[in-house]
């Protein structure tokens, strides 16, 4: 952790959680990371920490495809929300019957990308 120094300690008023920057260095791939606030900081680690759990647990034609995935998702979380939105759509309008290889695991697919969007959408809840 290192912080950055004020322009101007005397004359600004410090932010209430004592935080100017701390910077995060991963021991296992040498990243740094920096953020603001306390919050950000350990949202930071946690989430550099389950990357690399995920990274290890995928092999390289897994890592590929989700690499690739992620960045059409990221690059338009738009398409990615109203993708999901369009196949639970599908799924309904057009209940398929499942496969014995798929009847167990499309239930979990299905109902938590649906928990997932209803607060992507703003959707006013209840
Ligand atoms: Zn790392």
């Amino acid at each position: 952790m290192s912080t950055v120094p004020n322009t101007s300690p005397l004359s600004q008023p410090k932010p209430e959680t004592g935080w100017d920057e701390a910077t995060f260095r991963c021991g296992l791939c040498g990243a740094v990371r920096t953020a603001t606030t306390e919050d950000a900081y350990l949202r930071t680690v946690v989430a550099h920490q389950e990357a690399h759990e995920v990274a290890e647990r995928l092999n390289a034609i897994e890592r590929d495809g989700l690499a690739s995935i992620l960045r059409v998702v990221l690059a338009a979380p738009e398409l990615g929300a109203e993708f999901l939105l369009l196949l639970d759509q599908q799924a309904r309008a057009t209940p398929a019957e499942p496969t014995p290889q798929q009847a167990a695991p499309a239930v979990d697919r299905v109902d938590t990308p649906r928990a997932d969007l209803s607060s992507v959408n703003g959707a006013p809840r209840s």
